[in-house]
C-alpha cells in the first residue's frame, strides 16, 4: 500500500474529517505535514463522542494507527501536552504518538512576537491566529529554530536559546516596547515539557519509510489548504507554510514517486476566513444564506466565514497544482432549494476574459466572476447514498464541477454526519 495525500483544494475548512473519517482505521499511519495548532478538526467517533484536535493527527482516535508529527510541522509543547492530557483523560491511548525530531518548537518569543506584529500591521494585517506560528516557520527558514531533538539535551537548549533571545529580546523591548524573555525560565518550563515528551520523539522519515516498505498504507494529512499555500496561495494571505502535496514530501521525508493519490477536498461552494482576494465572494442575502445553512462560523474563533458560489478557476487550479487523482465535494446538501445554482467558470479580468489563476495579486483582487447557471433542486439530499438517489440536477452540478475541475468526483458530502456521503469511487486505491 502506498502513500495517500489528503489537502484541502480552496481556502481551509472544506470538511477533511470527512475523509480522514472514511478512511480511519483502513491505513496503519497518519501523519501530519504542515502547519501548527492554527488548524482545527473535529473528529467524532462512532459512539458519538467529539473530539477537537488541533495538533494531533485526526488518526489519534483509530486505536490501530500510528499518529505522527512529521518534520514539517511546528510544535507547541504546551498546546500538544495539553492534548494528549485530554485525550488521555478520556481514555483514548496516545502511546501511538511518534514526534519527528525535526519538527520545530513554537518558543514564547514566536508567541510574542506574532501578536505584536499583527498589531503594528493594522488594517494590512494577515489575520494570524497569533499562535507564533509564522514567527516558527520564520526562524526556521533564518536557522536559528530550537527542534524537537534540542528538548533531549539540555545543554544544547540553554546554548540555542540564549543566542537567539540575545536579538529577540532587544527587538521585543526596543522595538514594541515588551518586556524581555528570561532564557533561563525558558528553559525551565521546556526542560519539563522534554521530560513529558521525550518518550514520543523519534526518526519518523525512517519509521514511515519501513511502514512502506512493508505494504502499508500512510495517510499524510495536510492542514489548512491550497488557497493558503506560501508559494502557491494568494501571497501575502496565506499560511506559512506549503499544505499543497508537494509539501507532504517535504514535511515528512516521504518521497513523491511513493504517493499513489491525492484527494482533495472541495466545498460545493467557497468560503474564506480572514483576509485576501475571494473573487466568487457573496456580500448579500445569498452568502448569508450559505453561511447560516453551512454554519459557516468558525471552530475556534466563532466568525463568520466569507460566503460565495464554487470557483471552478480554483479546482482546476487545485487539481492541476496537487495533482488531485479525487475530489471529494462536501456540503452539497446546504445548496439545496436554490432555483438556480451559479458556478464561477473563469474571470473576466479588465476587460478580458481568463480562465487561469491570474499571474499577478492585482489581476486576482480586479478579478470578476463569469458564471454559468445550473438547475438547483429542491429535495433533501440527506438520505441519498448512491447517485442515482441525488436528484437529476444535483447530479449533474456534481458532474460539472468534475468536468470544469479535470478530475473525477468521488465522494459527495449531503449531512453534517459521517455516514452522510454518496461514495463514487473508493478512496483507497
Ligand atoms: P476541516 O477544517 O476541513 O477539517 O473541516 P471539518 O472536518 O472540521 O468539517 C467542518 C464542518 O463541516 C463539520 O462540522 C462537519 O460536520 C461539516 N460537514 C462536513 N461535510 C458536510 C456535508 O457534506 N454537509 C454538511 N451540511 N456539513 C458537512
Amino acid at each position: 500500500m502506498p502513500a495517500i495525500v489528503l489537502v484541502g483544494a480552496q481556502w481551509g475548512d472544506e470538511g477533511k474529517g470527512k475523509v480522514t473519517d472514511l478512511l480511519a482505521g483502513r491505513v496503519g499511519y497518519v501523519v501530519r505535514y504542515s502547519g501548527g495548532n492554527n488548524a482545527g478538526h473535529t473528529v467524532i467517533t462512532p459512539d458519538g463522542q467529539k473530539y477537537a484536535l488541533h495538533l494531533m493527527p485526526s488518526g489519534a482516535l483509530s486505536p490501530n494507527t500510528v499518529i505522527v508529527i512529521g518534520n514539517g510541522v511546528v510544535v507547541d509543547p504546551k498546546v500538544l501536552l495539553d492534548e494528549i492530557d485530554g485525550l488521555a483523560e478520556r481514555g483514548v491511548d496516545v502511546s501511538r504518538l511518534l514526534i519527528s525530531g525535526d519538527a520545530h518548537l513554537i518558543m514564547p518569543h514566536h508567541r510574542a512576537l506574532d501578536r505584536v506584529v499583527e498589531r503594528y500591521l493594522g488594517s494590512a494585517r494577515i489575520g494570524t491566529t497569533g499562535r507564533g506560528i509564522g514567527p516558527a516557520y520564520g526562524d526556521k527558514v533564518a536557522r536559528i529554530g530550537i527542534r524537537a531533538q534540542d528538548l533531549l539535551d539540555p545543554g544544547i537548549l540553554r546554548q540555542k536559546l540564549e543566542l537567539v533571545l540575545r536579538e529577540k529580546n532587544q527587538v521585543l523591548v526596543k522595538v514594541y516596547n515588551r518586556k524581555a524573555l528570561d532564557a533561563g525560565a525558558v528553559v525551565q518550563e521546556y526542560l519539563a515539557y522534554a521530560q513529558r515528551l521525550r518518550p514520543y520523539i523519534a526518526d519518523t522519515r525512517t519509521v514511515l519509510w519501513r511502514a512502506l516498505e512493508r505494504g502499508e498504507a500512510v495517510l499524510m494529512e495536510g492542514a489548512q489548504a491550497t488557497m493558503l499555500d506560501l508559494d502557491h496561495g494568494t501571497y501575502p494571505f496565506v499560511t506559512s507554510s506549503n499544505p499543497t502535496a508537494a509539501g507532504a514530501c517535504v514535511g515528512t521525508g516521504i518521497p513523491p514517486t511513493a504517493i499513489s493519490r491525492v484527494i482533495g477536498v472541495t466545498k460545493a461552494y467557497t468560503t474564506r476566513v480572514g483576509s485576501g482576494p475571494f473573487p466568487t465572494e457573496l456580500f448579500d442575502e445569498l452568502g448569508a444564506r450559505l453561511r447560516r445553512i453551512g454554519d459557516e462560523y468558525g471552530t475556534t474563533t466563532g466568525r463568520e466565514r466569507r460566503c460565495g458560489w464554487f470557483d471552478a478557476v480554483v479546482a482546476r487550479y487545485a487539481v492541476r497544482l496537487n495533482g488531485i487523482t479525487d475530489l471529494v465535494v462536501t456540503k452539497l446538501d446546504v445548496l439545496s432549494g436554490l432555483d438556480k445554482v451559479p458556478i464561477c467558470v473563469g474571470y473576466e479580468i479588465d476587460g478580458r476574459r481568463v480562465d487561469e489563476m491570474p499571474m499577478t495579486q492585482t489581476a486576482l483582487h480586479h478579478a470578476r466572476p463569469v458564471y454559468e447557471e445550473l438547475d438547483g433542486w429542491l429535495a433533501d439530499l440527506s438520505k441519498a447514498r448512491t447517485e442515482a438517489d441525488l436528484p437529476a440536477a444535483a447530479r449533474r452540478y456534481v458532474e460539472r464541477i468534475e468536468e470544469l475541475s479535470g478530475t473525477r468526483v468521488s465522494v459527495v458530502g449531503v449531512g453534517p454526519g459521517r455516514d452522510e456521503n454518496v461514495v463514487r469511487h473508493d478512496l483507497l486505491p
